[in-house]
């Protein structure tokens, strides 16, 4: 714990925000944003800049459905399904003693092809983004080509001459190190200590680069970096700071708007879409947000979910300080089993895009990540990742807490709600091997929650 944040004792802080008090204690909150929907002169990205990702990626599709079957079906676009859950939603409202009016929706990013997490959208933009700038540059290629050529041996000689670099807890280094050694790029993925074992060890099998530190993810990112400057040909992905990320997330939402409007499922002045997305460095939900308000405006309400030991999104929007505080900061732990969330410090680029057009945010213990995992996998048959559990806290909370409940009211919701969405996404678990996935089955059998 910091004796001093800002020049304001942890006390001073905890007498300007009392949820404070129960952040400390990893307590499970739920905030709502004071600030939303205020106009903020900050934002550098546009609606354009979306569109801009989304036409890259059409571009590309031929070459993605070339080099990775799995995406023929979809015509190389790297999309998951929507589901209903209506089981999962039954057994959510007795656990827990909550109507939940409106209907529960999973967005199954967990099942994404390539890399099973919402980082196949992020990572593998930004991956293809530079790829396309290189081939441009070299001339092996014009925007009126045939991409497929970038899976020729050609394309990979002039690739093996880069390399890319990135940071990871684990699911940002799956993802990039796929496509990177697929184009034939040289790539280096700097793992965190929580990072778990059978990640590196695909990776590895694959022909990536793997370092490991005994530190978090904070740490590995600078490792990262530094060791990335040294290469004028290494392209180091920056999770913290990357448009090209950020843009790869937002484009899930015009296609989102588009499923929605084939299962005849309304978003408009009667119709509420709440959407719950985990949250870790802010990248992946950020940009998700960042679409979702260019799709639909105020009629979403986009919240994000965070570890109690690591509510470091939360931290830096109540504070207003960014990732000028970290977790530890305030004497929290970072340790978390969910990968992915187990981060300390925010990005304040995203802090700044999109904190007005986030409507709140709520934090959940593992031991409840455990028992929902346990819940979806009883009701529904569908295997998550724990952090990808963490959105289904979201409607609870909002429709329990106070906080959650004058929400509504203030936003004028309570005649809507009957006809709401919930969507939950569910940010990672396909790549998941069997035998971890039943130990992590068997912890949620053991959680009285
Ligand atoms: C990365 C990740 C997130 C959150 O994304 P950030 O960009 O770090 O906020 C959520 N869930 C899973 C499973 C992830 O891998």
């Amino acid at each position: 714990m910091r004796e001093q944040i800002a020049e304001k004792s942890i006390n001073q802080w905890v007498e300007q925000y009392p949820i404070l008090e129960e952040i400390i204690n990893t307590n499970e909150v739920f905030w709502t944003n004071p600030t939303y929907q205020m106009a903020n002169s900050k934002n550098t990205l546009k609606e354009a800049d979306i569109d801009d990702a989304a036409k890259r990626l059409k571009r590309f599709a031929p070459y993605i459905a070339k080099a990775f079957p799995e995406t023929l079906e979809s015509e190389g676009i790297i999309e998951s399904p929507v589901k209903p859950i209506r089981n999962m939603q039954k057994a959510i409202e007795q656990n827990y003693g909550v109507t939940i009016q409106g209907d529960l929706l999973l967005k199954c990013d967990s099942h994404l092809p390539i890399s099973g997490s919402i980082k196949a959208r992020g990572g593998i933009y930004e991956v293809l983004k530079h790829a396309e700038e290189l081939a441009l540059k070299h001339h092996y290629i014009s925007d009126d080509h045939d991409y497929t050529q970038f899976d020729s041996e050609a394309f990979k000689a002039l690739f093996s001459s880069y390399e890319i670099s990135v940071g990871s807890t684990g699911n940002l280094g799956l993802s990039i190190g796929i496509i990177s050694a697929q184009l034939g790029f040289k790539v280096t993925v700097h793992m965190s200590a929580d990072a778990k074992q059978w990640k590196k060890d695909l990776l590895r099998s694959k022909g990536v680069h793997v370092m490991e530190y005994q530190s978090d993810y904070s740490k590995a990112v600078i490792e990262g970096r530094i060791q990335a400057e040294k290469n004028p040909r290494c392209h180091f992905i920056d999770d913290e700071n990357s448009q090209s990320l950020f843009l790869g997330y937002a484009v899930a939402a015009s296609r989102l708007k588009e499923q929605l409007k084939t299962m005849d499922i309304k978003v408009d002045a009667d119709h509420p879409l709440f959407v719950y997305l985990p949250c870790g460095v802010g990248g992946g939900p950020g940009g998700v947000t960042f679409g979702l308000k260019a799709e639909f405006g105020e009629y979403v309400h986009c919240f994000f979910a965070e570890p109690t030991n690591s509510p470091c999104f939360l931290l830096g929007q109540l504070t207003g300080l960014q990732d000028k505080v970290s977790v530890q900061d305030f004497g929290l732990s970072n340790q978390t089993d969910a990968d992915g969330l187990a981060v300390g410090r925010t990005s304040s680029f995203v802090g700044e895009e999109i904190g007005h057009m986030l409507s709140g945010c709520f934090t959940i213990q593992d031991a409840r990540l455990y028992a929902l995992l346990r819940d979806l996998a009883d009701t529904e048959e569908i295997l998550l990742e724990p952090s990808a559990l963490a959105g289904f806290y979201g409607p609870v909370q909002l429709l329990t807490q106070q906080s959650g409940l004058n929400y509504i009211e203030n936003n004028n919701l309570q005649q809507k709600m009957k006809q709401a969405h919930h969507l939950i996404w569910a940010t990672g678990g396909n790549m998941v091997p069997q035998e971890v996935m039943t130990g992590y089955y068997e912890k949620g059998k053991d959680v009285d929650l």
